[in-house]
């Protein structure tokens, strides 16, 4: 009947005036700290972007929720935010700098650990120092093998040993062509 499909339209009218007014209403941000007011309407937008008293899972992968107020001074310290390494440039999580330096790092300055005072970049530049130039680098004489016993001496000592036992070398030189199978004890 005309008077029913009046009621309905009515009806609906109603409910969408009520609906309005309902969205209109003032209210305040429930977030502990912000009481920001607002109309109702607008209190989602307001939660999903502007309220600084949400919190928010930190981007740099620590797994903390932190209130967006807070989450810049949060990253800026945060233990797994990315940092340069000074020495190598690498990018790194802030907590992994310090085995990055010891054991990743090709270019932190570490000193010989012969105490000759020189420091070196890296792994790889000590290791080579170690293996041929370190001057208390402990070596055999190169005619150890021949049964010189003159073994761990500091490779600075080494060039001071050959000039004086050229002699005593050459004589080993010389018996190991006469025996060539007499083991010599070191
Ligand atoms: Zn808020
Ligand atoms: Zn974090
Ligand atoms: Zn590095
Ligand atoms: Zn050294
Ligand atoms: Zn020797």
């Amino acid at each position: 009947s005309a008077a029913g499909r009046g009621g309905l339209t009515a009806g609906v009218f109603n409910d969408l005036a009520t609906e309005r007014e309902v969205q209109q209403l003032t209210v305040r941000c429930p977030r502990t700290g912000c009481g920001a007011a607002m109309e109702l309407g607008g209190l989602r937008s307001h939660l999903a972007t502007a309220c600084q008293f949400v919190e928010e899972l930190c981007p740099e992968q620590c797994q903390s929720r932190i209130r967006r107020c807070d989450l810049a001074a949060h990253r800026a310290a945060c233990r797994e935010r990315q940092v340069a390494c000074v020495f190598c440039s690498a990018s790194v999580p802030y907590r992994q700098l310090n085995f990055h330096y010891l054991f990743g790092c090709s270019n932190f300055p570490m000193p010989c650990p012969h105490r000759c005072g020189r420091v070196l970049a890296g792994h790889q530049r000590l290791h080579e120092h170690v293996d041929r130039a370190c001057p208390l680098t402990l070596v055999l004489c190169p005619f150890a093998s021949f049964g010189c016993p003159a073994a761990n001496r500091h490779r600075r000592d080494l060039g001071r040993h050959v000039a004086e036992a050229h002699s005593y070398h050459l004589q080993l030189l010389w018996q190991q062509q006469q025996h060539p199978h007499q083991q010599h004890q070191q």
